[in-house]
């Protein structure tokens, strides 16, 4: 396989290393898909695996279970800090949204607020509703226009404020959010090769190291 490099300062290479919140969920497909663009993933346990990160993935799930489990693990203020700070790239799908969330309903539970956004969990009806679905992307928001997206029990969201960008609707409802660093979908890119949620997201991992990169050169 082909992995894209990057030079740090000093003229070695490094391939960029992303952290997948691993307390539950469906973490292990979005190691695949990450790690078929080249990218190296750590599964995130504990405080220590948040850090040197080139970016990080809340997968879906139960946020109810993963919210329980981050206490349990001492991660959820240190995972706050780190939304809060918008250091790295983020993608939160579906569960991992509705972590993010301003607020949630259905039933209300507590979230980061790190996403100008309100969502009812399960808004799409539960498991017999779900499957996948053709959205459409934004005109200025540099997806294809149309592309597929699997949604399970998925959230719906209820309201975006303004400091949350709509990149893709289905129906007319928000679907997938740009918020800073986080980039959020109400359905599981990783369980399709190549998304383009996937390859967005990639993208700014990769920019952020060259970037970081093009940083310490300058100081060195
Ligand atoms: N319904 C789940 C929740 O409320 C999310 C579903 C998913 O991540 N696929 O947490």
């Amino acid at each position: 396989m082909v992995t894209l490099a990057h030079c740090d300062g000093g003229g070695s290479l490094r391939a960029p290393v992303v952290g997948v919140l691993a307390l539950q969920g469906d973490y292990a497909e979005h190691e695949v898909a990450l790690r078929r663009h080249g990218i190296v993933t750590r599964r995130v346990r504990s405080v220590a695996g948040l850090a040197g990160l080139d970016g990080l993935v809340l997968p879906g799930g139960e946020s109810t279970t993963m919210l329980r489990l981050l206490r349990v693990e001492g991660l959820e203020e240190p995972l706050g800090a780190l939304l809060q700070s918008g250091r790295i790239p983020v993608l939160a799908t579906c569960a991992g949204l509705i972590l993010c969330a301003r607020e949630v309903e259905q039933p209300a539970q507590r979230s980061y607020g790190v996403l100008d956004c309100r969502v009812a969990r399960n808004g799409y009806g539960r498991q017999l509703h779900s499957g996948t679905v053709p959205v459409a992307a934004e005109r200025d928001s540099e997806l294809p226009l149309q592309f597929d997206a699997v949604f399970i029990r998925a959230p719906r969201v209820l309201d975006v404020g303004p400091r949350c960008r709509v990149l893709a609707r289905r129906a007319g409802d928000p679907v997938l959010l740009e918020q800073g660093a986080i980039l959020a979908a109400c359905f599981h890119p990783e369980l399709q090769a190549h998304h383009p949620v996937t390859e967005r997201f990639v993208a700014r991992v990769r920019a952020g190291l060259a970037s970081g990169t093009a940083a310490r050169s300058a100081v060195g």
